[in-house]
């Protein structure tokens, strides 16, 4: 008898496995207990997929021999308890889907940079010629792709969420790109649980599969005394010589150059199209995979120079009256608005705030102390930003909007100033997500 096959949760990941489990023709049930987006729902009703929504049918669920879960789906709801105790096994998406392709898969994780790292790498193997789809966490469905195309590679963005559902996925590149605390709601509140959950990426590699990974995160090093990796190691780091990865002296990247290791490939970082320690970071971390794929070199150059990133993250908006204006919005945490900070070399009018996420602000404090002129509080709760730097700094004015923000920013910022948007906090106090932050600030810098 075929399969039963329950699919929890309609969204981009989910309606990609209702095709793929479909076209290996097991029995598919589709359950959602929001509302199914109207495209979902008409790829659904095409596909002559069995469905639910606005409820989880729990008996019918439970029937299932396997669950595939979106990476959104908490385990402690009761659906997802019920199957557990009757131990009916749950995956996730790139479980799934990893099983019914050959290609090679160059999987990255981390707490921050897998979408620019992802994209970074993407972009390298598409201008070197390969047969590449762009996935996981990201633009369409890795399922559906499988269903659909016929990639020799994959590049794919891969949460901790999608990790905790995975047994046998084995990518023949992980990219870890760093680890600080993040989402612990989701882990017990134990850091140790997140940690875990991002190194499942490299548990089933074998000695001919690669783990790069970043050799300044302090977390990283230290799980990675803990662990065994059986794929071989290739760090990066931006402070210092790392054999056979890659790291920055003098301001030149230096790769490792397998045919001649003593002849490493260089380029200066100024080159880099991203900017900052981190993008430097993301820049390695690509160039090793692509070294790894035996890319030419000239390639690999070309990539890093020409590379467009998304918006949202340092995005220069504009220079009004000698002021620049830059977007950082998808700052969602302390670490990644350190290195917004970290890469400002001019005097800073700091808007932050949002939602906070349990922020611990200290390893801010030098930064703020050294670069930031004022903060602009864009939330509803503010108390926290200002305890947290109000000895730090002299004014600290709050502002409920993008428009408001702006307006504050340009009446208080100078000539030479830049005044940077990078909040370390979710945005749904005020906005819908962090693009509608993100566009709000620059509709209001671009009316300036
Ligand atoms: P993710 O997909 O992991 O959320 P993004 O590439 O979308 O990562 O970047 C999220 C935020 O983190 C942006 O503000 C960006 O500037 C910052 N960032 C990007 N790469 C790194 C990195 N390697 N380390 C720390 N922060 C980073």
């Amino acid at each position: 008898m075929n399969k039963n096959i329950v699919i929890i949760g309609a969204g981009e990941s989910g309606i990609g496995c209702a095709k793929l489990a479909k076209q290996k023709q097991f029995n598919v049930f589709v359950s959602d207990s929001g509302v199914i987006k109207p495209n979902y729902l008409n790829e659904l009703k095409q596909m002559e997929v069995e469905f639910e929504q606005g409820t989880h049918h729990i008996e019918r669920i439970l029937n299932a021999d396997e669950i595939i879960k979106s990476p959104g789906i908490p385990d402690s709801v009761e659906v997802i308890q019920k199957a557990i105790s009757k131990g009916i096994p749950i995956i996730s998406e790139i479980e799934f889907a990893s099983r019914y392709t050959n290609a090679k898969h160059i999987a990255i994780t981390g707490t921050n940079g897998k979408t620019t790292t992802t994209l970074l790498c993407y972009h390298i193997l598409k201008k070197a010629g390969l047969n590449v789809g762009l996935g996981g966490n990201i633009g369409k469905s890795y399922a559906k792709q499988v269903a659909e195309e016929n990639y020799d590679y994959y590049v794919l963005e891969i949460s901790s969420f999608q990790l905790d559902n995975t047994y046998t996925f084995r990518p023949h590149i992980a990219i870890l790109t760093n680890i600080t605390p993040d989402h612990l709601d989701r882990y017990n509140y134990q850091f140790q649980n997140y940690i875990e959950s991002k190194f499942r990426i490299t548990m089933n590699q074998q000695e001919s599969d690669f783990f790069i990974y970043n050799a300044d995160d302090k977390v990283i090093q230290n799980q990675l005394e803990n662990t065994n990796i059986k794929a071989q190691k290739t760090p990066f780091s931006y402070y210092q010589q790392v054999e056979k990865g890659a790291y920055i002296n003098n301001q030149q990247l230096f790769l490792y150059n397998q045919q001649n290791p003593l002849n490493p490939f260089t380029m200066f970082i100024n080159d880099f199209a991203i900017k900052g320690i981190h993008n430097c970071n993301n820049s390695m971390a690509s160039a090793i995979a692509a070294n790894v794929l035996n890319i030419n070199k000239d390639t690999i150059r070309e990539s890093l120079m020409d590379f467009q990133n998304l918006e949202h993250r340092l995005e220069h908006v504009a220079t009004v009256r000698g002021v620049d204006y830059i977007n950082d919005s998808k700052a969602t945490n302390v670490n990644s608005a350190w290195y917004a900070l970290e890469s400002m070399d001019k005097p800073v009018v700091w808007i932050v705030g949002g939602v906070d996420k349990g922020n611990d602000y200290t390893s801010l404090l030098p930064l703020v102390k050294e670069k930031v002129r004022m903060i602009i509080c864009l939330g509803l709760d503010n108390n926290k930003i200002h305890s947290a730097f109000g000895k730090e700094v002299d004014l600290i004015i709050n502002t409920s909007s993008a428009l408001e923000a702006v307006s504050v920013a340009k009446a208080f910022a100078a000539n030479g100033d830049v005044v940077l948007l990078s909040p370390a906090c979710a945005s749904f106090d005020l906005f819908a997500n962090y693009e509608d932050r993100g566009n709000q600030f620059k509709q209001a810098v671009r009316n300036l």
